[in-house]
C-alpha cells in the first residue's frame, strides 16, 4: 500500500479565514470600505513587497518593527525586500512615485500585514489592517475628521460601547528631543528596576519605555516628566482646538500622556481606539499625524495624518459584542436537484435565467448524481428555502417543479407559458 502523504500545515501565527467567518469579514469590512467612499477616501492597492530600506526609514531603524518583527529576505538578484509591516510607507511611496501629491488626496488601502511577533489572540504573524491617509492638509480639522469617520465606524458596527478613544500630543520631533532627555535622567535613577529590555531602550529609544505594558515600570512612570510640559505652544492649541472639535461632536476621549505609538515617523496628534474585551492586545485602531514621513521618503514636504485598523481585533471585538450587526446571509435560497446527470444542462438554462432575474439570489446545483432522495437531504442540510427538481417530465414538459422546504408545498410551472408567474412566484416566496 502507498505511504500516505504527510498533510502540510499552514505557518504558525498566520490563519486561514474559513467559510463560516469570512462571510461576516467581508460585511465588517464592506462597512468600512463604504464609510471611507463617504468621507471621499479613495483606494489605493500597492505591493505587499518592497524594499527593505523602505521600512527602515519610515519605521525607523530603532523599533521593535525593524529591530526584531521583519520579514526580510535578499530576492534572486540580492535585492534586500521585506513583507510590508504596514501600510503607510508603500501607500507614501506610491503616491511619490506616482506624483499623486500636488493636491490635497486621501487614499485607504486594506490588506495583510506580516510582522514576526510572538502569535497570541489579537496578535499574529499575517494579519489585515484597514487604513486610511490624508495627505496635503495640516489643519488640525483633518486629524478631527478622521477620528469622527473612525467612530462612525463604531457606531455602523454597534460598538460604540466597547471601544474608547485615548488621545495625545506628542509634539515636535524638536520638543521630542527635548522631552527624551528629562526623561532619560528621570528613569536614570531607576536602572537598577529596569530590565535589559527597556535598559536599552534607555539608550536607543527611551519614548518606548512610556509604552510599557510591565506594573513595575508603570508604578515608576507615574511620578515621571511629562511630554506636555515640553511641547510648543503651538502644539497645545492644535491639542485643545481638536478636543473642542471632538466635544463638539459628542466623541468621548481620554487624554493619555504617555500614548507615544510605536512608529518613529509621528508628530503631534496621536491616538488609538482601544477596548477592554480583548485581554492584553486591547488596541483596535491607531494613528496620527506624521507631517516629516513624505519629504524623509524622497518626496516634496506634504503634512499627513493617518490611521490603522487592525481587523482580526475588530473581528474579535464584533464575535464578543455585536456580531448580529452583521447580516450575513449563508444559505442558499434555491437547491436545484435533478434526476439524472444530462438533465444538469436544463437546469442551467433555469439557474442562468434566474440570475439574470434576480442577481441577489443564491444557488446552489447538486451535481452528486445521487438519488432524489439524499439531494432533499442535502437541500435541507444546507439551509435552502426552496428546491427545484428536475426530472423527466419537466425537462420534456419544459417545465419547473419547486418544493418550499418551510411548508412543504409543492407547485409546477411551464416556462414557455408561464415565466412571469414563476418570476412572481419566486419574488414572493424568497
Ligand atoms: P501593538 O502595540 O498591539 O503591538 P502596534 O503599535 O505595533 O500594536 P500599529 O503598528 O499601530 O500597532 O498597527 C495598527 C493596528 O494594527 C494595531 O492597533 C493592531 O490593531 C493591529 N496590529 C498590529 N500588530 C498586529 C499583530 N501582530 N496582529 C494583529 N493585529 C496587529
Ligand atoms: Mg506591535
Amino acid at each position: 500500500m502507498a505511504k500516505s502523504l504527510k498533510a502540510i500545515q499552514s505557518i504558525r501565527g498566520m490563519t486561514d479565514l474559513l467559510p463560516e467567518r469570512s462571510s461576516a469579514w467581508s460585511c465588517m469590512e464592506k462597512k468600512i470600505f463604504d464609510i471611507l467612499t463617504m468621507y471621499s477616501f479613495e483606494e489605493i492597492r500597492t505591493p505587499i513587497v518592497e524594499n527593505t530600506n523602505l521600512f527602515q526609514r519610515s519605521i525607523g531603524e530603532i523599533t521593535d518593527i525593524i529591530e526584531k518583527e521583519m520579514y526580510s529576505f535578499p530576492d534572486r538578484n540580492n535585492e534586500l525586500l521585506s513583507l510590508r509591516p504596514e501600510g503607510t510607507a508603500g501607500c507614501v511611496r506610491a503616491a511619490i512615485e506616482s506624483g499623486l501629491l500636488n493636491t490635497p488626496r486621501k487614499f485607504y488601502y486594506s490588506g495583510p500585514m506580516f510582522r514576526y511577533e510572538k502569535p497570541q489572540k489579537g496578535r499574529h504573524r499575517q494579519f489585515h489592517q484597514i487604513g486610511g491617509e490624508v495627505f496635503g492638509y495640516s489643519s488640525v480639522n483633518s486629524d478631527a475628521e478622521l477620528i469622527i469617520m473612525n467612530h462612525r465606524f463604531w457606531d455602523s458596527l454597534g460598538l460604540l460601547d466597547n471601544i474608547k478613544l485615548i488621545i495625545n500630543n506628542i509634539g515636535s520631533s524638536e520638543s521630542r528631543e527635548k522631552y527624551k532627555a528629562v526623561l532619560v535622567e528621570y528613569l536614570s535613577d531607576y536602572k537598577s528596576s529596569l530590565n535589559e529590555n527597556d535598559l536599552s531602550r534607555l539608550k536607543s529609544n527611551p519614548l518606548r519605555i512610556l509604552d510599557s505594558k510591565d506594573r513595575n515600570i508603570k508604578s515608576i512612570l507615574k511620578n515621571a516628566p511629562c511630554i506636555v510640559d515640553y511641547i510648543s505652544t503651538e502644539s497645545v492649541e492644535r491639542q485643545d482646538k481638536l478636543l473642542e472639535i471632538l466635544k463638539t461632536n459628542k466623541i468621548g476621549y481620554e487624554i493619555n500622556s504617555s500614548l507615544v505609538r510605536g512608529l518613529d515617523y509621528y508628530n503631534d496628534t496621536v491616538f488609538e481606539w482601544v477596548s477592554d474585551d480583548l485581554g492584553a492586545q486591547g488596541t483596535v485602531c491607531a494613528g496620527g499625524r506624521y507631517d516629516n514621513l513624505v519629504e524623509k521618503l524622497g518626496g516634496k514636504s506634504t503634512p499627513a495624518v493617518g490611521f490603522a485598523i487592525g481587523l482580526e481585533r475588530l473581528f474579535l471585538l464584533l464575535e464578543v459584542n455585536n456580531f448580529s450587526s452583521l447580516n450575513v446571509k449563508k444559505s442558499p435560497d434555491i437547491c436545484i436537484i435533478v434526476s439524472k446527470e444530462e438533465f444538469h444542462q436544463y437546469a442551467f438554462t433555469i439557474s442562468e435565467d434566474v440570475y439574470n432575474r434576480f442577481p441577489i439570489l443564491k444557488i446552489s446545483h447538486d451535481f452528486s448524481n445521487s438519488t432524489i432522495k439524499s439531494q432533499f437531504k442535502r437541500a435541507d442540510k444546507i439551509g435552502a428555502k426552496l428546491v427545484f427538481i428536475i426530472g423527466e417530465e419537466e425537462v420534456k414538459q419544459n417545465s419547473i417543479s419547486v418544493k418550499n422546504l418551510r411548508t412543504g408545498e409543492q407547485s409546477k410551472f411551464y416556462i414557455d407559458q408561464s415565466k412571469d408567474k414563476f418570476f412572481d412566484f419566486l419574488s414572493k416566496t424568497i
